[in-house]
């Protein structure tokens, strides 16, 4: 993996070869399509994106394609509440958490130092050393609020 955190799809061809993997030129154009297309995307968006850069790519070489993104660390698997699995680009060295609207399903990216830390007062707290944590909030956004009252 290249040494600044910005993942690329030099590193999915070198996990892919390692691996002894057959990048095909569809797996190329997924893995390309992933990392210019940021945000939070499920399956079914990711591959509507996908089909219109090449119509002839199957739902199935999607998802199998964003697997191995996920294996080789380049693509995190999302999980909200929704039941939904998401996928984003993997930031190495750097964490986030999420906030969703549940009326409009904006996702916005959060990170605060005082709950990280915080986090981690509670994992000692108890006695663990933690490898990792799922914080999602949920809630309703500010231009949601902003029409709902004008309705
Ligand atoms: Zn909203
Ligand atoms: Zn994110």
């Amino acid at each position: 993996m290249s040494k600044n955190s910005t993942v690329s799809v030099a590193d999915f061809l070198d996990f892919m070869s390692r691996k002894g993997l057959n990048t095909t030129a569809q797996r190329r154009v997924i893995a390309e399509a992933f990392f210019e297309f940021p945000g939070h995307h499920s399956l079914e968006d990711f591959y509507q994106h996908v089909l219109k850069l090449d119509a002839g790519i199957g739902q199935t070489t999607v998802y199998r394609t964003l697997k191995l993104l996920c294996d080789a660390g380049l693509a995190t698997e999302i999980h909200f509440n929704d039941g939904i699995t998401r996928y984003e680009v993997a930031r190495p060295n750097s964490h986030h958490d999420h906030i969703v609207c549940l009326s409009c399903g904006k996702i916005v990216e959060i990170f605060d130092q005082r709950i990280e830390k915080l986090q981690r007062e509670i994992g000692e707290k108890y006695g663990f050393r933690l490898s990792g944590h799922l914080h999602n909030l949920y809630g309703i956004c500010e231009d949601c609020r902003k029409t709902e009252q004008k309705d």
